[in-house]
C-alpha cells in the first residue's frame, strides 16, 4: 500500500495513515467551523483526530485477538471512513473469528464504561456534543464518550463484513457449513447496506453512503473468495506448486555463516532460505530457526546449525493444499521446491495467498482482507 504512510508501530503492527486522511480533518474544520467559527473549526479537528485514536484502539483490539490465535497482522490503515486491521487471513474456526470480531467493539464498550464512570464519579456536567461544538475539555470528553457508544453499536450491526456481520457468520458457521454461513451473512449485510444507502441519501450523509457501498462490495467479494476456496478444497487438486512458486530466490551455501544469512535477511527481500551446493538441495533455514541458532551458537556458526530438520521439500507437482497444510503444521511461511534432489526455488505463503486472490473471480484483486470498518 504505497498510498499510506507509517505513523507508528505497536507490537510489530504498522499503523498507517492513508493519504486521503487529511481531507477528513479539512472537512471537519469546515463543517464545525460553519457551526462555531474558529473555535468550532478547532473543535472539529481535535474531536476527529481523537475519534481516530478511538478507531485505532478498536482496530488494535481486533489485532491483538488475531495475534493471540497466531494470525499475523500486516498493518492497520486509517482511512477517512474508518480503520482497517489487515490480517494475513481471517481465522476460519468460528470461535476464533467470533472473538476477533468482538474484540474491536469490546474496546469501545470498555472505554465508554470507563469514561461514563469518570463522568459519574466526578459529576462532570456533560454537554450534547452534537450541538455544543466550542472547543473545551467537556465538549471533547462528551464527544468521545458518545462516539465510543456509536462505534460499538454501529460496528455491531449485522452488516458483513463489519464486526457484527462477522459475529453473525461465526455463529452460523457453528451450526452450518462455512460457505452457507458466509452466504447468509453476506445477504443480510447487503440488505443492511441498501437500507443504509437509502438512509444516507435521504439525510445527505456522504460518509455512511461510502460505508454502505463498502459493505455491499466487500461482502460480495468475500463471498466469491470463500466459494472459490471451497471449490479448490473440494477438487483437492488442480492447483499445484508449479503454478505459484518462484525460481528467483536467494540461496545460501553450506559453508555460509549465520552472520551472512542474517545480513541477507536484514536486506529484507527474503526471510527464509534454501541451502544448496551448486543446485543440489541440502536443507532449509526458516526465519525463526535462524534467529534461534544465532542466539544459541553465535553469528559465526555455519548455516548447518540453523537448518530445520522437520521441513520436507515440496515438488512442482505437490498440491497447494498439501503445501498450506505443511506450512500451517510447522508454522512457517515458505517451503523449498525440489525435484530429483535439485533445488528449483521456493514457494511462500504470501505467493499462495496472492494466487488465490488473483484467481478469485472478483476483479478487485489487491483488496485486503478487512476485519471491519469503524
Ligand atoms: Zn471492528
Amino acid at each position: 500500500m504505497g498510498s499510506s504512510f507509517k505513523l507508528l508501530t505497536v507490537r510489530g503492527i504498522d499503523i498507517r495513515l492513508h493519504i486521503t486522511f487529511p481531507f477528513i480533518l479539512l472537512w471537519a474544520a469546515f463543517v464545525y467551523g460553519q457551526m462555531g467559527g474558529m473555535s468550532g473549526a478547532l473543535f472539529g479537528v481535535v474531536a476527529i483526530s481523537l475519534l481516530f485514536v478511538l478507531v485505532t484502539l478498536h482496530e488494535l483490539g481486533h489485532s491483538f485477538a488475531a495475534l493471540h490465535y497466531g494470525v499475523p497482522v500486516r498493518r492497520i490503515v486509517l482511512l477517512p471512513i474508518g480503520g482497517m486491521a489487515q490480517l494475513e487471513q481471517m481465522p476460519e474456526k468460528p470461535i476464533q473469528e467470533f472473538v476477533v470480531a468482538l474484540a474491536g467493539p469490546a474496546v469501545n464498550v470498555i472505554l465508554a464504561l470507563i469514561m461514563g464512570g469518570i463522568a459519574l464519579g466526578f459529576g462532570l456536567p456533560l454537554v450534547n456534543p452534537l450541538t455544543n461544538t466550542t472547543l473545551s475539555f467537556l465538549s471533547i470528553f462528551s464527544y468521545l464518550l458518545l462516539y465510543n457508544v456509536i462505534l460499538a453499536l454501529f460496528n455491531m450491526l449485522p452488516a458483513f463484513p463489519m464486526d457484527g456481520g462477522r459475529v453473525l457468520r461465526a455463529l452460523l458457521a457453528m451450526v452450518t457449513s462455512y460457505e452457507r454461513a458466509t452466504a447468509v451473512a453476506v445477504n443480510v449485510g447487503r440488505v443492511m447496506a441498501v437500507l443504509l444507502a437509502f438512509y444516507s441519501l435521504r439525510s445527505g450523509a456522504v460518509f455512511t453512503l461510502f460505508i454502505a457501498m463498502f459493505i455491499f462490495f466487500a461482502g460480495t467479494q468475500e463471498l466469491a473468495m470463500v466459494k472459490w476456496r471451497q471449490q479448490v478444497r473440494r477438487s483437492g487438486h488442480g492447483y499445484t506448486v508449479r503454478q505459484v512458486f518462484s525460481s528467483q530466490v536467494g540461496v545460501l551455501g553450506p559453508y555460509d555463516s549465520l552472520r551472512q544469512a542474517l545480513r541477507e535477511q536484514m536486506r529484507g527481500w527474503q526471510s527464509d532460505f534454501p541451502v544448496a551446493e551448486e543446485d543440489r538441495y541440502i536443507g532449509f533455514v526458516t526465519e525463526s530457526g535462524l534467529v534461534r541458532a544465532a542466539n544459541l551458537y553465535g553469528p559465526d556458526a555455519l548455516i548447518y546449525a540453523a537448518m530445520s530438520p522437520d521441513v520436507r521439500p515440496v515438488s512442482p507437482q505437490t498440491d497447494l493444499l498439501d503445501v498450506q497444510r505443511q506450512m500451517a503444521r510447522l508454522k512457517i511461511g515458505a517451503l523449498p521446491v525440489v525435484e530429483y534432489g535439485r533445488l528449483l526455488g521456493m514457494i511462500t505463503y504470501r505467493q499462495i495467498q496472492e494466487f488465490i486472490h488473483t484467481a478469485a473471480t472478483w476483479p478487485n484483486n489487491d483488496a485486503p482482507r478487512v476485519v471491519g470498518a469503524s
